[in-house]
């Protein structure tokens, strides 16, 4: 006979492999939604397993938190697609504050006899639950543009930050060694929750969704540490799997803007080009109907649509796909160039273009795309800015400068349809639209792809 504690481990077990298929299954378009499946059915068989526990005395707290969850999750799980960062910001908050309010909870059950190995665990749970808390509510707040996304900054900025995690951290250690002398206890929960916020103070906007990857990856950590508390494997493990998987996402992040880490948290970018957006430059532009943009579409051998945030936006995603239709029908050659940071979030335009079942080879990586646009009849861009702007290859002294980008302006037209001339995330003027061969197609991403359509349809539908 199996008993509780076997189906529990079982279950655990399960969860785990699933956990680790998920991510790797994530990794590609066309195993993304099993990936997704995989990860949900290994967070119900983990919270399944430990519904069984023996240790559970009554389960009418954990239910009122069940139907709590679910009020607040439900929701949460129906925003836009580009409001995904702020969410999962949220996420590691509500994460983050649980994992604080566990670690406090075993500290004060266990106190005055709390071995050192646990008080050292305890403490990093609690203080990197902590600044994840009200780190995540800060990101989450500028990206939804309830704070201020601008950087602030002032003089030794760095170093009152850094000072106030040490001495969390060096509180902590004390109580490794001391762990009767629990009056100190508040100061290693409450001090993180200081510097969570300023941490995030001076960052901008821009760079905020690295920032959510790595409080991701904090959040794992925090959660890895509860395991060693608690003593369960399967917390050590699938925090590990977090904190691993938050920290690649956000170096890769970093590499694809061209920034070090250390200039993502610590930079302020988006001061400087905050001040130099209002420089705009007066040049002239030229400018296109759809009635003519179609027209040099259909005569095209090749084109290449390069999609971008406005898109996301627009919810122009289906559109793109009647337009892809449009143009294969009459024999042309269509592809997509997909910027590894285009959108807010990695994969972005991924995720987007396979909700309208555009096929995964046709979407290729920026590397695999820059080589084709000198042979390129049109490069399409829509709704993306910052991931198309020569600057970044020319211009020393921009603030992308360095920023690996898709050499749309290579190709013998470039169309680009925005809605006007306003900068992109960056907040600066991107060159590309005073090219000779740039079209600017003002419009919205939907409309104006939905009358292209129409265009090459010869008018109908
Ligand atoms: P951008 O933010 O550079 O530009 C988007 C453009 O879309 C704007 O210029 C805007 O122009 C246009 N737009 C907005 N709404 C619409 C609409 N309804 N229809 C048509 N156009 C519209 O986007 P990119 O995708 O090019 O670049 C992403 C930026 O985000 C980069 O700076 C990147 O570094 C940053 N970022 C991305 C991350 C990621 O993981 N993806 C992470 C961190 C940062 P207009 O207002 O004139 O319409």
């Amino acid at each position: 006979m199996i008993g509780t504690e076997q189906i529990i481990e079982i279950t655990y077990l399960v969860a785990t492999a699933l956990f680790i298929l998920s991510l790797k299954w994530l990794s590609s378009p066309s195993t993304a939604r099993h990936g997704v499946r995989a990860g949900e059915l290994g967070m119900l068989l983990a919270v399944g397993g430990t519904l069984l526990h023996h240790d559970i005395v009554d389960y009418k707290w954990i239910a009122i938190g069940l139907v709590l969850g679910t009020i607040i999750g439900v929701p949460l799980g129906k925003v836009q697609m580009t409001a995904v960062p702020q969410r999962t910001a949220l996420s590691h908050a509500f994460g983050a504050l649980c994992v604080t309010l566990v670690g406090t909870a075993e500290f004060y059950l266990r106190a005055p006899d709390v071995p050192r190995f646990m008080m050292a665990v305890l403490s990093m749970e609690v203080i990197l639950g902590s600044l994840t808390f009200t780190g995540s509510l800060m990101a989450a707040g500028k990206l939804q543009e309830i704070l201020p996304q601008r950087p602030i900054t002032y003089r030794g900025q760095n170093i009152v930050n850094l000072s106030l995690l040490a001495i969390a951290v060096g509180v902590a250690a004390y109580l490794v060694l001391h762990p009767g002398q629990t009056q100190y206890f508040p100061a290693v929960v409450g001090i993180p929750l200081v510097f969570g916020v300023l941490m995030i103070i001076p960052i901008g906007g821009a760079d905020m969704p690295t920032v959510i990857s790595l409080l991701n990856s904090y959040a794992g950590l925090s959660a890895a540490a509860m395991g060693f508390v608690l003593d369960s494997k399967l917390l050590i493990i699938a925090g590990a799997l977090d904190g691993a998987s938050g920290f690649i996402l956000s170096v890769n992040m970093s590499k694809a803007m061209n920034r070090s880490f250390s200039n993502v948290l610590f930079g302020a970018f988006g001061q400087e080009q905050a001040a130099g957006a209002a420089v705009q430059q007066a040049q002239p532009v030229r400018s296109a109907t759809a009635e003519e943009a179609a027209a040099i579409l259909a005569a095209a051998n090749k084109v290449v649509i390069v999609p971008g945030y406005g898109m996301a936006v627009a919810q122009a995603q289906h559109k793109v796909r009647e337009l892809y239709d449009a143009l294969t029908k009459r024999g042309v050659d269509v592809k997509f160039g997909i910027h590894p940071v285009a959108g807010r979030m990695p994969g972005h335009m991924n995720v987007l273009l396979a909700e309208a079942d555009i096929p995964y080879d046709k979407l290729l990586d920026m590397e695999e795309i820059n080589g084709d646009f000198p042979q390129t009849d049109v490069a399409l861009v829509i709704g993306a800015n910052d991931v198309t702007n020569p600057a970044a290859r020319n211009d020393a002294s921009s603030p992308i400068y360095g920023m690996p980008i898709l050499d749309v302006d290579k190709a013998r037209t470039v169309m680009v349809i925005k809605r006007s001339m306003s900068p992109g995330f960056a907040g600066i003027d991107n060159p590309l639209y005073y090219l000779d061969k740039t079209l600017m197609l003002f419009g919205d991403a939907k409309s104006f792809v939905g009358a292209l359509v129409r265009e090459l349809a010869g008018g109908q539908s």
